[in-house]
């Protein structure tokens, strides 16, 4: 779908579909607009007392002699609660009515609100609405597709068509992880991941792709990537994809994204019901590699380095066993208590790795880490754990207004003493299930540069999901993709 703008509702074009926002008011529904030459159309409607205004309420009439042949009555809620998450949902139930139609060009008429302005209104109508036309159909029979044939998205009362066509490009990003992740294990495989950094590469000029092999590894001594890799039947990588979108300035900000093609547990075998969804491992590597597609896209104005420690968890004979000790790039020595505890490995390694060879401003790593941050935040809110007030500050604004939102959890120390071990520097896993999200998190903290401002994003619950939601389709969500965009501009 492309957007475009018309300022003014006399003026907008002809099209299959024209949306039309009300309010959720004491006596009924309360326009959000006027549009004049519709008042005679609506007004029987409303009379009727049908349609109410609620939040995501939808009701179709057809139209004759007017500009649009269908009309879509839109409820927004309450006016006083109306938020730019308002604004996306709703307008995600107004695209939903698309889906399977043959309704190639819509209006969407924005309301006018007293607390949000024309950028904002037309920044959340526009991620609504491309938010919602994702559809992952690849498995499915021709005859059981069902497409969007929306091509032309005109939004009615927006004045900046910058805003809609910034928003396109970030969906772009958001689509790519969410491809990612919804594709087979059997595909979305390390070799993918370093195929579709070189991919961004040939695709921006402001995109260089490096790749480390199993070799290369072993020189590096990835003693922990490469453990959790000894039992698969696919080599283990490291994929680096630097972005430059401000060449002039030496700043740089580190991504590290979990890619676990898929995780069976590996000894510690994952049980029936844990399993299914393991090919989902690598939501942080999804969302990291969407960022630099939609940074790129955009031409955001910041130096990226994303960073992905890829592999398999596989079960098999060279697997690697409890109770052994690895040593880690760092130098650091990890008991290994549970196999399943195999995120926090990898990127344990190449977060050392990368702090040594990029020696970043900040760091920010994204990973589909605990099942504790399920039981904690459910898929509401992401986990956010942070080395920095400030830094944690900014994220939480980005998550405020990105809908994307996330939850500040603890660092204190005493949770250290979950993590010690009787025979190496450190254990992978916690002496006891409590506070499973945050001895996660406390792991990863020991492979930080002390000052560097580090924030750690577990994304277990957001990047997945078992039923459709919102703006999202069941499964894949590309969570962190536009957190992280917002969270980079707000650093400007
Ligand atoms: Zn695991």
């Amino acid at each position: 779908m492309q957007f475009q703008v018309c300022a003014s509702v006399s003026k907008r074009p002809k099209a299959d579909l024209v949306v039309v926002p009300f309010f959720k008011g004491k006596k009924g529904a309360d326009a959000a607009v006027n549009i004049p030459d519709l008042i005679g159309t609506l007004n029987p409607i409303l009379k009727t007392g049908d349609f109410d205004g609620k939040e995501g309420a939808t009701m179709l009439a057809y139209l004759s002699g007017k500009r649009e042949k269908r009309l879509l009555l839109l409820g927004l809620g309450a006016e006083a609660l109306c938020s730019m998450e308002t604004l996306r949902r709703s307008y995600s139930a107004a695209m939903k009515r698309c889906q399977g139609k043959k309704w190639v060009s819509v209006n969407f008429v924005i309301p006018k609100l007293s607390k949000l302005d024309n950028k904002e209104i037309t920044r959340a109508v526009s991620e609504g609405t491309a938010l919602s036309t994702y559809v992952y159909d690849l498995w499915k029979s021709k005859e059981k597709k069902k497409p969007f044939y929306v091509k032309k998205g005109t939004l009615v009362g927006a004045r900046d068509l910058k805003i809609a066509k910034k928003t396109l490009g970030i969906m772009t990003g958001v689509n790519l992880a969410r491809d990612l992740v919804n594709g087979n294990a059997l595909d979305v495989t390390p070799k993918a991941f370093a195929k579709e950094a070189k991919k961004l590469a040939q695709n921006f000029s402001s995109v260089k792709a490096t790749v480390l092999n199993k070799k290369q590894l072993e020189k590096e001594k990835m003693g922990l990537l490469l453990a959790v890799g000894s039992g698969s039947p696919v080599d283990p990588a490291l994929v680096m994809i630097e972005y430059r979108g401000a060449p002039s300035s030496d700043d740089l900000t580190m991504v590290v994204g979990k890619g676990i093609t898929f995780d069976t547990g590996g000894v510690n075998l994952k049980p029936t019901k844990s399993v299914e969804d393991m090919r989902a491992d690598m939501g942080g590597a999804g969302a990291a590699i969407g960022l630099i597609q939609a940074a790129a896209s955009i031409k955001l104005n910041a130096n990226i380095v994303v960073i992905v420690p890829t592999t398999e968890n596989a079960i098999d004979a060279h697997s690697y066993k409890p109770g052994d000790v690895y040593r880690s790039h760092s130098g650091k020595t990890v008991e290994i208590t549970n196999t399943d505890a195999e995120g926090r490995l990898v990127l344990a390694d190449a977060l050392s790795y990368g702090q040594k060879r990029f020696d970043p401003d900040r760091i920010i790593d994204l990973a589909t880490l605990t099942g504790a941050i399920v039981i904690a935040l459910g898929d509401t809110r992401a986990g956010l754990f942070s080395n920095n007030e400030k830094f944690a500050k900014l994220c939480e604004k980005a998550g405020d207004i990105t809908g994307e939102k996330v939850w500040r959890m603890p660092l204190d120390p005493e949770y250290m003493n979950l993590m010690k071990s009787e025979i190496a520097d450190i254990r992978n896993s916690g002496k006891k299930r409590s506070a499973g999200s945050v001895t996660g998190a406390i792991f990863l903290q020991e492979f930080i540069k002390k000052r560097t401002p580090w924030i750690h994003l577990d994304i277990a619950g957001t990047a997945f999901l078992d039923s459709a939601k919102d703006y999202h389709l069941s499964q894949a969500t590309g969570s962190g993709v536009r957190l992280l965009i917002e969270l980079l501009e707000c650093l400007e």
